[in-house]
C-alpha cells in the first residue's frame, strides 16, 4: 500500500521546484500518494490568520508528513511566519540539516580536496523563537529566551540517535554557557546527562564562537553538532556556505507525530515564474523524507542520479561553471531523470536510514502532553528582581526603594543593563532609563509569592514598575544569575 503524505507547493519558486521534484519521484517509481494542501501567502490574503485552511491543518495532522515548498509571510500585517508557526505548533523539535561536499559544486574546500560530511541538529521550538518580546520603556526592548529541560532532552536525544545511525563517531554540543549560565547551562548539562547513555559516541562541547571559527577553518573535524535554536540557525547557514550555499541546503523538521521536509531557502521572488530556480535543496529534502519513510532504496537511486548529474557539470544558473550552459529547472530535472540508475564516481549515496522516527498517523491525542521532569523538586522563593523605569542615579534609586521596604526584604543591589551600579559600581557605567532592583529575604525567614507582589505594589507608589521576576531556589540550586560586578 502506498503511503500518503501532504504536499504544499508554496509561493514564488515553490510550485516550480516542487513540480520538478515530484516528477523525479514519479520517474523513480516512488510509491507515495500526495494530498495537496492549501497553505501559503494566498491563504493569508484570503483571511486565514495562520496561512492555511482548517482542512489543510486536519490533513497534515492526520497524515503526519508534510513536504513543503518555501512560503511567503505577508509583511506588516502582524501575522507570524507560517514556516516557524508550523514547526512550533506541531512540535517538530529537531531541525536536521545534512551538509556534504557535492561533486560538481565547487567550493574552497572541494578545491582543496577537503571532504565535508556533517550534520547540524538545531532545537526547533524554544529559545528566542518563542517571539516573546516587550518594550519595557520607550528605549528598552527585552526578549525572553526559553530553554527547557524536556525540550533540550528531546532534541539532544534525537541528535545522539541520528549520529549513531549515521555511523558517526563523535558529537559536539555548541553553546554559550560561559555567558548564559542558566539557559545554555541547562542545555549543556542535559547534553552530558544524555551522553552517558551513548558511550560509543565521543561527546564534547564547544563555545559557539570557537565552533564558527573552527568550522570555517577545519570543517572536516566535525560530524554531528547539536545546538539551541538561534545559534543553530546561524551555524547551519554558515555550514550551507561551506558546501556551496542555500541552493544545496536541505532541512528536515522532525517531531514524534508530525514531520516537515523543506528546503532552507525562501521563495526567491526575484526569479519566480521564470523556470530557472535550482530544485536541488528541495530534492535533497525530499530524499531525506524518503529515508524517513523507509523508502531508502528510492532515496539512494535518486541521490546517486543527482550526484552523477552534478558531477557531469550540469547546473542551473545559480552555481557551476559560468562558461557552460545553465539548464533551466525543467531541463535540470530531466537530466536527473535520465540519470536514474547511474552512480557518481566518488561520494555516492549514504545507505544509513538516518532517522529514528517514522510517522505515527494513528496517534491522535485528546489532550496536550505536559512533561515535568521532577515533580518532587523543593522550591523556595528567595526574593525578587523588580524592573522599574527611572532616570534617577543609582544611589537615589536605592534610597527610594528602601523607603518602601518592609522587614520581609532586604535591598541587595541595583543593576542597569545587567551591570551592578549599587551598592558598588563605576561612575563610568552608562545608564538607560530602566533599572533592576534586587530584593532578597533575610536569611532564615520565609516569604510567599503574595509578599513579592505586595512589595511590587508598594514600589509602584514611587516608580513605574515594568516587570517582576521571582528569585527561586530549586533544591539547593539558585535559579537566578548574579549581576556583572555583583
Ligand atoms: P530567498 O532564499 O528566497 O532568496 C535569497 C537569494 O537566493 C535570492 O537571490 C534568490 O533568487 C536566491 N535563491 C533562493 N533559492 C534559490 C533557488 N532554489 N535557486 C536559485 N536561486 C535561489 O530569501 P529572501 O529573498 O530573503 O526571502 C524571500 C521570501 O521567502 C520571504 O517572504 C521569506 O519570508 C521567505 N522565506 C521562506 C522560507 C521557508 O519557507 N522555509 C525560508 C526563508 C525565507
Amino acid at each position: 500500500m502506498k503511503t500518503k503524505i501532504a504536499v504544499a507547493k508554496g509561493d514564488g519558486i515553490g510550485p516550480e521546484i516542487m513540480d520538478a521534484v515530484l516528477r523525479i519521484f514519479e520517474a523513480a517509481e516512488v510509491q507515495l500518494d500526495y494530498e495537496v494542501v492549501e497553505m501559503g501567502k494566498s491563504y493569508f490574503d484570503a483571511g486565514h490568520s495562520t496561512g492555511m485552511t482548517a482542512k489543510a491543518k486536519e490533513t497534515i495532522e492526520s497524515l503526519g508528513v508534510l513536504f513543503k515548498g518555501p512560503m511567503e509571510t505577508p509583511k506588516g500585517k502582524g501575522v507570524k511566519s507560517i514556516n516557524v508557526t508550523a514547526r512550533k505548533v506541531w512540535n517538530t523539535y529537531a531541525n536536521q540539516r545534512d551538509f556534504r561536499s557535492l561533486n560538481g559544486v565547487n567550493t574552497v574546500f572541494s578545491n582543496a580536496g577537503i571532504q565535508i560530511n556533517l550534520t547540524i541538529v538545531r532545537e526547533n521550538i524554544e529559545d528566542t523563537y518563542g517571539g516573546i518580546e516587550h518594550m519595557l520603556t520607550n528605549d528598552v526592548a527585552v526578549a525572553r529566551r526559553i530553554i527547557t529541560r524536556p525540550g533540550s532532552a528531546q532534541v539532544i536525544r534525537y541528535a545522539f540517535e541520528m549520529a549513531r545511525r549515521k555511523g558517526y563517531k563523535k558529537i559536539a554540543c555548541g553553546h554559550k554557557a560561559n555567558i548564559m549560565k542558566l539557559t545554555d547551562g541547562l542545555f549543556l548539562e542535559t547534553f552530558y546527562e544524555i551522553a552517558k547513555e551513548y558511550p560509543d559516541l565521543q561527546a564534547t562541547d564547544i563555545i559557539v564562537d570557537d565552533l564558527c571559527m573552527k568550522l570555517v577553518s577545519h570543517p572536516e573535524w566535525f560530524q554531528a553538532i547539536v545546538l539551541t535554536n538561534l545559534q543553530g540557525d546561524i551555524v547551519s547557514d554558515l555550514c550551507a556556505g561551506l558546501v556551496g550555499g542555500l541552493g544545496f541546503a536541505p532541512s528536515a523538521n522532525i517531531g514524534d507525530n508530525i514531520s516537515i521536509f523543506e528546503a532552507v531557502h525562501g521563495t526567491a521572488p526575484d526569479i519566480a515564474g521564470r523556470n530557472i530556480a535550482n530544485p536541488t535543496a528541495l530534492l535533497l529534502s525530499g530524499i531525506s523524507m524518503l529515508r524517513y519513510l523507509g523508502l531508502t532504496a528510492n532515496a539512494a537511486t535518486i541521490e546517486n542520479a543527482l550526484l552523477y548529474t552534478l558531477e557531469k557539470g550540469i547546473h542551473t544558473g545559480d552555481f557551476g561553471d559560468k562558461t557552460t550552459k545553465a539548464y533551466n529547472t525543467t531541463e535540470f530535472a530531466d537530466c536527473i531523470i535520465a540519470n536514474l540508475g547511474k552512480h557518481p564516481s566518488t561520494g555516492g549515496a549514504f545507505s544509513q536510514p538516518n532517522f529514528i522516527c517514522t510517522p505515527n498517523a494513528d496517534f491522535h491525542p485528546d489532550r496536550n502532553k505536559i512533561t515535568v521532569t521532577d515533580p518532587n523538586v523543593k522550591e523556595e522563593i528567595m526574593g525578587a528582581d523588580i524592573f522599574v523605569e527611572t532616570s534617577l542615579q543609582p544611589a537615589e534609586i536605592a534610597e527610594k526603594a528602601k523607603s518602601q521596604l518592609t522587614d520581609k526584604f532586604e535591598l541587595v543591589m541595583v543593576s542597569n543593563r545587567g551591570t551592578q551600579v549599587w551598592p558598588t559600581g563605576s561612575i563610568y557605567t552608562e545608564l538607560v532609563d530602566q533599572s533592576r532592583i534586587r530584593f532578597e529575604k533575610p536569611e532564615g525567614t520565609e516569604i510567599t509569592q503574595k509578599d513579592v507582589f505586595t512589595l511590587a505594589s508598594q514600589l509602584a507608589d514611587v516608580f513605574k514598575v515594568c516587570s517582576v521576576e521571582m528569585l527561586m531556589k530549586f533544591n539547593d540550586k539558585l535559579g537566578y544569575s548574579l549581576a556583572q560586578g555583583q
